[in-house]
């Protein structure tokens, strides 16, 4: 059995997306796209896009374009919230890769399911955009 301590932790922060994830913001924010970064030394293409490859240490531009279309990877299912409290409905995470990409990229499934590894799926973004994750707003079958 799992067991908790409960109480209350103040933090404040600021993340920082770095330079590569501000690329994948603004194209997400500004095109509606997914965008990675291909290492022609390696032919690895890194979603969401980096600075430099991490097999070679190669520089990397923010070059490539992946998706929306992808195969689910491996997916879970929860039916806790992070207090243990039951939820309303289940909620599904599934690592996602994108056509076109080598890496996964974690999101939401939408929908019911079922699930299944190698299954087709397709990205959900968001008419309105302000430049966060939530602008993909997950998977859906494809
Ligand atoms: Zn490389």
């Amino acid at each position: 059995m799992a067991r908790t301590v409960s109480g209350g932790m103040p933090v404040g922060f600021h993340y920082t997306p770095g330079v590569g994830n501000t690329a994948f913001f603004e194209a997400l924010r500004d095109r509606g796209v997914l965008l990675g970064s291909h290492c022609r030394s390696c032919d690895h293409t890194y979603l969401p896009a980096r600075i430099f490859c991490e097999r070679c240490f190669g520089a990397l531009e923010f070059d490539t374009e992946c998706g929306p279309g992808g195969t689910l990877e491996s997916f879970t299912v929860g039916h806790v919230g992070i207090d243990g409290e039951p939820l309303d409905q289940p909620v599904a995470l599934g690592l996602v890769k994108l056509d076109g990409a080598d890496t996964v990229l974690m999101h939401r499934l939408i929908g019911d399911g079922p699930w299944e590894i190698g299954a087709r799926v397709g990205a959900v973004i968001r008419a309105g955009r302000n430049g966060s994750i939530l602008d993909l707003e997950g998977f859906r079958s494809a």
